[in-house]
């Protein structure tokens, strides 16, 4: 049942009747990721953080459960919404407020999208220092809200590193005004971080000030056959440790994802490559461009001598640089075979290819039927592997759960490396996490939400008591 159309007539005095979407007009609309999204059926589009905050104190007085959505590009089902919830879309506050390419700062609404910042601090040098498939939709909030990743990580660390300060309303509708623009800021406990990464669950993010970088000076691409993770390892440990070049992006794909997006792509030129188990996804930067992708041949060259790799292809011009990339990004996979499970491990280097190689004889001898695809950033040794089979297998996430998470602990790894616990992963994160971290996870829940209706039944199985529409846990 969706919310009664008194409070639905209330919530349009809050945002304006224009601003209010019912389940009739969101047919019609796309849900992002997750078909799941606009099950509320019903959404707000506040104009900015008053009204974010007035819905969210009408939301809180009366026990209805609000999720919160950006870009609705997250992949663990933390933007799903439910019968009897609101879903509180942060698109309107889509305004860069400053962009100081001095201090290298930038301040904007949580629904500015990652493309739109990357492409204001293009115009100054300077970037956003994150960088991910979804960058056309994912919005600041969201980023946040999930710690995003993305392939750029490994130098410029996640969300939590880009963010400087923030500005967040509560569940009761109080604003958290933590929006310094200052790397130093030690005034007691830095409690607005506690929003990053809590996916929607302690507060909606309304603002966010960000430390820009300066923009890559792009000079050699190259897409390398490997015949195993240990040697795509290797290759890394080579790139980073070559004084001439820095490492930009180290992607790792494995044979059969390249193989369908090529098949998908028509990308016919990079088909030898793509024949390999593996492939490496390398991009450098160096003093002068001539200069930086000779280092990288010579760099291929020698490690092809030291049989770390195969068959390799230095893009030559920017439309093949632009194929390899896309070789990456596309989920072709996916559509080929859909239904499959897709798990987001981190792994330290030193274990990584021990760690592969476990998981998919663990998974051969659970059920031969299945197969295993890896895209990753290889840079922080971030894989997102996905299990998949020839008919659709999305029912049985938690039977393989096990075989792809347990052990990573052990290895200093993560089995939730940068998509967020959301749905997906609570019941890995009830099984697996530090009980001494879940009791403080819920005491702070308990403290910042107490009636449970931000986000309700995400992250944690048991923390949406509360919440009003929520069935299960
Ligand atoms: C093609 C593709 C590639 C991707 N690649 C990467 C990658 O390389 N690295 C990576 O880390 N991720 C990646 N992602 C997933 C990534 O999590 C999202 O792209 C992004 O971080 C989510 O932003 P969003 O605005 O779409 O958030 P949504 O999907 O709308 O929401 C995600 C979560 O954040 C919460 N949320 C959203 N906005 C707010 C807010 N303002 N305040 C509080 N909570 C909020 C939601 O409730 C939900 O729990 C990829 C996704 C796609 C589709």
């Amino acid at each position: 049942m969706c919310l009664p159309s008194e409070i639905v007539a209330d919530l349009a005095g809050l945002v304006g009747s224009a601003h209010v979407r019912d389940a009739a007009d969101l047919a019609g609309r796309d849900p992002g990721v997750d078909p799941r999204n606009f099950g509320a059926g019903l959404l707000v589009r506040p104009a900015d953080t008053g009204e974010v905050a007035a819905v969210l104190a009408y939301c809180n007085a009366r026990r209805i459960g609000v999720v919160p959505q950006g870009g609705r590009t997250g992949l663990a089902g933390g933007a799903e919404s439910r019968p009897g919830e609101l879903v509180l879309s942060l698109e309107r506050l889509d305004r860069i407020e400053t962009l100081d390419p001095w201090s290298r700062t930038a301040v904007a609404g949580a629904g500015v999208t990652l493309a739109a910042l990357a492409t204001a601090a293009a115009a100054h040098g300077l970037s956003p220092g994150i960088d991910l498939g979804a960058r056309a939709s994912a919005t600041l909030g969201g980023l946040v809200s999930t710690n995003a990743g993305g392939n750029g990580a490994f130098r410029h660390g996640t969300m939590r590193t880009r963010v400087l300060g923030l500005e967040a309303v509560l569940a009761s509708g109080a604003v958290l005004d933590a929006l310094g623009r200052v790397r130093k800021r030690n005034e007691g406990l830095a409690v607005e971080q506690l929003l990053i990464g809590a996916e929607g669950t302690l507060g909606v993010v309304t603002r966010v000030a960000l430390e820009l970088v300066a923009a890559d000076r792009r000079a050699a691409t190259a897409l390398v056959a490997v015949e195993d993770a240990a040697r795509a390892v290797e290759l890394v440990r080579r790139v980073r440790a070559a004084g001439s070049l820095e490492a930009l992006a180290l992607e790792f794909l494995s044979g059969n994802h390249a193989r369908a997006a090529c098949r998908a792509l028509g990308a016919r030129e990079l088909e030898p490559i793509a024949a390999a188990p593996y492939l490496v996804l390398v991009e450098v930067a160096g003093v002068d461009e001539a200069a930086t992708a000779e280092a990288l041949v010579e760099l291929l060259a020698t490690a092809s001598a030291a049989g770390i790799v195969g068959e390799a292809l230095v893009a030559q011009h920017e439309g093949q640089r632009q194929t390899m990339w896309r070789l990456r990004e596309d989920w072709a996979i996916d559509r080929e075979r859909p239904g499959g499970l897709w798990y987001d491990v981190s792994v330290p280097l030193d274990g990584l290819a021990g760690y592969l190689e476990r998981c998919r004889e663990q998974l051969a001898t659970h059920d031969a039927s299945l197969d295993v695809v890896v895209i990753g950033h290889l840079g922080d040794g971030n894989l997102h592997v996905t299990v998949n089979a020839e008919r659709p297998i999305s029912e049985r996430y938690e039977e393989i759960a096990p075989i792809v998470a347990d052990g990573l602990a052990a290895l200093g790894g993560s089995f939730s490396a940068e998509h967020g616990i959301g749905l997906e992963k609570r019941a890995t994160l009830a099984r697996l996490g530090d009980p001494t971290r879940l009791a403080l996870m819920r005491a702070i829940k308990g403290l910042l939400d107490p009636n449970g209706i931000l986000n309700p039944g995400k992250v944690l199985t048991d923390a949406l008591a509360g919440a009003r529409g929520r069935r299960d846990g």
